[in-house]
């Protein structure tokens, strides 16, 4: 794709770690003219406005995307909704209008209906990320090196996409396009699923803890810190990827408890072989994603000795 990426004016709403990394970004890149944002929070704004990476910062959605040429979404997606409507009657003909939410489906359902005819509607999902969530847990870097899935409406403007394409390839991520559904199915084995494993195993251990009496965090680095760290990302956001990715989340925690069963049952009746072939099908899917530079080979994910 090789469309032009600089805009005159980027709105970004919700300045939480994607908004203040791509914000950040913005600072390095010749990518927009003028950096706006916005957040709910008074508290968010006077910490934008300390760290001095936007070049407006504001509460009022309607002041902030007058005249925007790109407006990005960047709230938990079961704020999608409320977002779009409160932009919908400030936008100008020819904006393009997008988001970074999690999920697909259901943020082009609670936002299309919001917005007026002649606003380009394309929404993204940089897939990149960290546990920390607020305006000071963003970095430039973020993007560099990772996809960003576009979901258009079929019929939508072929520049328009390409112009949003160029612009998430300025921050340096890859570009793939799909439909939210096909997204939406994807992210569930890829991240949400993985992420309720995490949820749910560092529950189970922390009620544990009180029969083995602070064991648990003591011998943690035999991986039940590997899952901690998932498990401490935000409760607001993965919440709403939950109740907003129900279907293919169900779907896919459907095949997991089945595979989990039997798991179970070669244990039970020491069924070696098919643990071994299975773990050794396992180790080269992480082969393949070292090999892709999605992650590090280094031993114990690059964590130095101390
Ligand atoms: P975050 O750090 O929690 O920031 C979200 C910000 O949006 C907060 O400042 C929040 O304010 C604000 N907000 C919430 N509702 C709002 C509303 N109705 N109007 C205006 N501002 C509102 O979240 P994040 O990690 O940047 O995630 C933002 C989006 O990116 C989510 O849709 C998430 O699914 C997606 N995403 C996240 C990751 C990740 O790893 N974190 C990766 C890819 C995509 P309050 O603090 O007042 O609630």
């Amino acid at each position: 794709m090789t469309g032009e990426p600089h805009f005159g004016k980027v709105t970004l709403i919700g300045i939480g770690l994607i908004g203040s990394s791509i914000a950040r970004a913005l600072r390095q890149l010749p990518l927009a003219g003028t950096v706006v944002a916005a957040d709910r929070s008074e508290e968010v704004i006077q910490r934008v406005r300390e760290l001095g990476f936007a070049d407006e910062a504001t509460t009022d959605m309607g002041a902030a995307v007058a005249d925007a040429d790109l407006v990005i979404a960047c709230v938990p997606v079961g704020a999608m909704g409320a977002v779009a409507e409160a932009i919908g009657p400030h936008l100008k003909a020819g904006a393009i209008v997008s988001d970074v939410g999690s999920t697909k489906g259901s943020v082009v359902a609670q936002m299309q209906q919001h917005l007026p005819a002649g606003v380009h509607f394309i929404p993204a999902h940089p897939v990149a990320g960290t546990e920390h969530s607020g305006p000071d847990s963003g970095f430039p870097e973020l993007f560099h090196g990772r996809w960003c899935i576009l979901t258009p409406p079929e019929g939508e403007d072929a520049a328009a996409v390409e112009k949003l394409a160029a612009f998430w390839q300025a921050l340096g991520s890859k570009i793939e396009v799909m439909s939210p559904e096909h997204h939406d199915l994807v992210l569930a084995i890829t991240s949400h699923v993985p992420h309720l494993i995490a949820y749910n195993i560092v529950g189970t251990a922390s009620d544990l803890e009180q029969v083995t009496e602070g064991e648990v965090i003591k011998f943690s680095a035999g991986g039940f810190r590997d899952f901690t760290r998932i498990a401490a990302s935000d409760p607001t956001m993965w919440r709403d990827v939950f109740l907003h990715n129900k279907t293919a989340v169900l779907e896919v925690l459907g095949r997991f408890t089945e595979d989990l069963i039997a798991l179970q049952r070669n244990i039970r009746w020491g069924e070696g072989q098919e643990l071994f072939d299975l773990f050794t099908r396992t180790r080269a899917i992480r082969r393949s994603i070292i090999d892709q530079r999605q992650d590090t080979a280094d031993p114990d994910f690059g964590r130095g000795r101390k």
